[in-house]
């Protein structure tokens, strides 16, 4: 079987490595080339012989998705259409922001969590991304971007992605590994609709990251018709399972709310979120609904946007308004659905 380098720890890599009769040093060479260089063909790989090379390719690869289409938004963001090797379609997006530049990546082809607003949802599951194809996402974004220009990453893309919980914790590992693309924690978000097991299991792993929760609702009714996973995770679970797992890591949870017109923003919903939140060291990060056809939901006006958001001011957690982007591409937070397959 050949396996893709992208899917490997340094550590495996060596392994592979030894077990050809090979030396580890080779693997930091290897390793070079794909993490510094961004080489893909083995060939190009001149500080090994033509002999290795050879060797090397009856082992390895390193494959990575075709960019299908690429669209830019007037505001800076884009959208990637890439195609994996069995011709499944997923989409990336790369947002820029003064300095920074964010990179949203998928975890799934679509998703089976059922959201009633987003776009995604609407796929339904097709299976899980390999760890391959959640690095190679970060590979063709630093391609694109150029080395040391990506600083963000965000698992806010196609699917839940703790519903694939082993390959995206493996993906990090190779994101946050100095041989590798050295990411720092901190620069690495996990967004979840609350799978309550996995998130005490990644609690567990110890593995240093970002946690953001997209609540939506803090009432269970409205939460459960929003969200039904909510469900089997009612709101009251989540809250306890995210006190225990903020006392595991050092950065506060985002809690996302996307706000929904005559739906989510009114003054019980303001009521119970404050109370939600009041006692969780946090964030929150308000969006609009941004627009999905055939959808039965509206965007607040900014008159709305306001009052929902001055009526939070009272909490001691961070509240940010985040300005949606990429929207008229479809780009935007879920308006992913790989359409133009
Ligand atoms: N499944 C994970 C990762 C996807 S993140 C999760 O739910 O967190 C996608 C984010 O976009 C979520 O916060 C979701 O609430 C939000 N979202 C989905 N549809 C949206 C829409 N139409 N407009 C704005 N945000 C949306």
């Amino acid at each position: 079987m050949i396996i893709n380098v992208l899917e490997l720890l340094p550590e495996e890599l060596i392994q592979q490595l030894l077990d050809i009769g090979e030396k580890e040093y080779r693997a930091k060479q290897i390793l070079n080339w794909v993490y510094t260089k961004h080489t893909t063909d083995f060939n190009e790989m001149t500080s090994l012989s033509e002999e290795l090379r050879t060797k090397l390719q009856s082992i390895l690869s390193i494959t990575i998705p075709t960019i299908i289409t690429k669209s830019s938004s007037s505001d800076g963001t884009t959208k990637y259409l890439l195609s994996l090797q069995d011709g499944s379609k997923i989409e990336m997006v790369i947002i820029p922001n003064g300095k920074k530049n964010t990179l949203c990546i998928s975890s799934q082809v679509g998703c089976a969590r059922k959201c009633e607003f987003c776009a995604t949802a609407k796929l339904g599951l097709t299976r899980n991304l390999e760890t391959h194809e959640i690095t190679s996402q970060v590979f063709q974004a630093i391609k694109e971007l150029g080395n040391d220009k990506l600083t963000n990453i965000v698992f806010m893309g196609m699917g839940e992605p703790l519903d694939n919980f082993d390959n995206v914790i493996k993906a990090i590992q190779i994101m946050q590994h100095d041989l590798c693309f050295n990411f720092s924690p901190r620069r690495i978000t996990v967004s979840t609709s609350g799978v309550i097991p996995q998130i005490t299991k990644l609690a567990d792993t110890g593995l240093k990251l970002k946690l953001a929760v997209s609540l939506n609702s803090a009432i269970q009714t409205k939460r459960e018709q929003l969200m039904p996973i909510s469900k089997t995770y009612p709101l009251s679970e989540l809250k306890k399972t995210l006190i225990d797992f903020r006392k595991k890591t050092p950065y506060r949870i985002t809690f996302e709310y996307v706000m929904i017109k005559d739906y989510n923003i009114g003054r019980k919903d303001v009521k119970a979120l404050l109370k939600y939140l009041g006692d969780i060291s946090c964030k929150l990060n308000v969006i609009k609904w941004n627009k999905v056809d055939d959808l039965p939901y509206e965007t607040p006006s900014d008159s709305e946007i306001d009052r929902f958001i001055s009526s939070m001011s009272v909490l001691s957690s961070a509240v940010t308004y985040r300005k949606s982007r990429g929207a008229d591409i479809d780009a935007a937070c879920g308006q992913l659905a790989a359409k133009n397959i």
